[in-house]
């Protein structure tokens, strides 16, 4: 009947074309659908009004506005309403984009965790009833690490777009691709036909990430190892995700730049991991670990000068389980932190009670630190608590890490070690030789020994490249006045030419097997075998 400027402009037409027709008319069908109930309960009288967003066809394209109805008069039947609008055609769309980056990695612009989980499970929910199942492709950039380190943050964004590019660019159809993580990718492919398709898939996710890529005006060729996991119909998105990404890690332990389909031996090893973090933290309380000592020799007098702890689990049923056998799983598992502080506390109170001999010092104490004790904040303050709280001096204890670990080294853990050093402790490689990391670490790091891996040492008297590496950490430790130990010796010749080369100290089934506690105790209180090399 009659309209204002405003609202001819909301509907995009002149008013004399919209007066005398319905205005409901220019609804979308799903919006006229939802008033028609309320339009005739106000007819009724049964409604005193009615309020919402609808959705209308406009000459610029599709506009919501909000709608406030009210009946012109109470008197029931007579048909005419009051219509206000309020044009929120801009903020819906604010909204949409809202919603849109909720499920959007906003670096790269693919789909996030929340967009995958939901994609993923309506595919599993939905079988396409063609046998085909739903595929999943886990992928992980293989050393990323050295892109962002080498050129920095905004360079590895860049990396990781154009990789993201490369990725979709080898869509089809429903596939999706996500970033779930700062280097991890998942490819979705809703209808994956046979196996063979999916590893096809790898192998062309394989090729197009492998790629050279310009990395600070350097061509660089990032790797990427892919986890496949196949599910069919009905099977967990959860279980899925995992069966992938526990296919990524053996694709990484095999070797990285390769895709691994996940398979039954998988599955058999995650229900090992399961099995043994129940156990192990059963364990834990119930004190089933226990610390085993191996003597560190010396070459020259063979006395024992030092002792390594090495961690065992004494396990009811199954014996005694060398670290081998569980210790990953204590780090996967996040129980490393708990696991070495106990072996250091233990092995601490031991070593209070070894005795030394005239001219013979008490034995220092070797105790190996996992990369995840080093990840918790305040590693120091831990150690140097246990040495409070069980008396040990800082001068006979040496903390040994792992060369991979000394890769990574970040401010707050340089100045953990440099505090450790200043106060007495000896901090050692541990395994150096078979790690890859610049030589020039061990000159930035407070060290103050070598362990030579036993690589070296068992090739050593065939292979002439391992003697020249032995001969060479025999320089450099006596260069940077580190001190030098030879791990695994096994033979009296081995033991020979370390000595003949100048090393130092010896570590090996030579002299002992790692020992009980109490059986070290006494080999080592049977005098005078302090000073004379131990028989078998
Ligand atoms: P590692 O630190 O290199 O320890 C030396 C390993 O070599 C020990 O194995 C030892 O039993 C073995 N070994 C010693 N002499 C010989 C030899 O002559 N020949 C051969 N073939 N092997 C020899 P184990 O006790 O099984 O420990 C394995 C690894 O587990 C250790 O390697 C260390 O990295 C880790 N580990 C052990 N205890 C602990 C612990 O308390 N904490 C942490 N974080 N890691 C530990
Ligand atoms: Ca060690
Ligand atoms: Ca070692």
């Amino acid at each position: 009947v009659e309209l204002n400027d405003v609202a001819a402009r909301i509907l995009t037409r002149p008013e004399a074309e919209l007066v005398g027709a319905s205005w409901t008319a220019r609804l979308e069908p799903s919006a006229r659908e939802r008033l028609a109930e309320p339009l005739a309960a106000m007819a009724a009288g049964r409604l005193p009004g009615w309020h919402g967003e609808l959705s209308l066809r406009s000459r610029e394209g599709l506009r919501w506005v909000e709608v406030a109805l009210s009946p012109l008069s109470a008197t029931a039947g007579d048909g005419m309403f009051v219509a206000q609008m309020v044009d929120v055609t801009a903020r819906r769309a604010a909204e949409d984009m809202l919603t849109a980056q909720a499920r959007e990695d906003s670096l790269t612009g693919l789909a996030n965790r929340v967009q995958l989980r939901e994609r993923l499970e309506s595919a599993l929910a939905a079988p396409p009833g063609d046998g085909s199942g739903v595929v999943v492709l886990f992928c992980d950039l293989d050393d990323f690490k050295l892109v962002n380190d080498s050129g920095g943050h905004t360079l590895g964004d860049g990396v990781l777009v154009e990789l993201s590019r490369r990725l979709t660019s080898l869509l089809t159809g429903d596939d999706l691709a996500a970033r779930i993580g700062g280097d991890e990718f998942v490819v979705l492919r809703p209808r994956g036909g046979s196996s063979e398709d999916a590893e096809a898939l790898a192998s062309e996710v394989l090729a197009a990430l492998g790629a050279p890529i310009l990395v600070g005006g350097q061509p660089f060729s990032l790797g990427v190892s892919i986890g496949i996991a196949w599910g069919s119909p009905g099977a967990s998105a959860d279980d899925l995700l995992r069966d992938a990404d526990s296919a990524m890690y053996a694709a990484k332990r095999e070797g990285k730049r390769r895709a691994v389909v996940f398979s039954d031996e998988h599955r058999a090893q995650s229900l090992r991991a399961v099995r043994i973090e129940s156990e192990l933290r059963q364990a834990l309380a119930s004190g089933e670990l226990e610390v085993y000592l191996q003597p560190v020799v010396d070459l020259a007098d063979g006395s024992w000068t030092a002792a390594e702890a090495l961690v065992r689990w004494l396990h009811p049923e199954r014996g005694v389980l060398a670290p081998g056998e569980w210790l990953d799983v204590a780090e996967s598992a996040g129980l490393m932190p708990e696991v070495g502080e106990w072996v250091l506390e233990r092995a601490c109170t031991l070593a209070l009670a070894w005795p030394g001999a005239p001219g013979f010092p008490a034995p220092v104490l070797h105790v190996n630190v996992s990369a995840r004790q080093l990840d918790v904040a305040g590693f120091s303050d831990v150690v140097r608590d246990i040495l409070g709280k069980t008396g040990l001096p800082p001068e006979r204890l040496v903390l040994e890490f792992t060369e991979t670990q000394l890769d990574n080294v970040t401010d707050a853990l340089m100045a953990d070690l440099t505090e450790l050093r200043a106060s007495g402790i000896g901090l050692a490689a541990d395994d150096f030789g078979t790690g890859y990391s610049p030589l020039t670490r061990i000159i930035e790091l407070p060290l103050s020994m070598i362990k030579i891996d036993r690589l070296f040492v068992g090739a050593m008297l065939e292979d002439r490249r391992s003697q020249a590496i032995v001969t060479t950490l025999v320089g450099l430790s006596d260069f940077l006045g580190l001190a030098l130990v030879a791990e695994g010796v096994e033979t009296e010749e081995q033991a020979e030419r370390l000595r003949g080369l100048g090393c130092s100290s010896g570590q090996g089934y030579l002299w002992s097997r790692p020992l009980p506690p109490d059986e070290f105790l006494l080999r080592l209180s049977e005098a005078p075998a302090v000073t004379r090399p131990a028989s078998g």
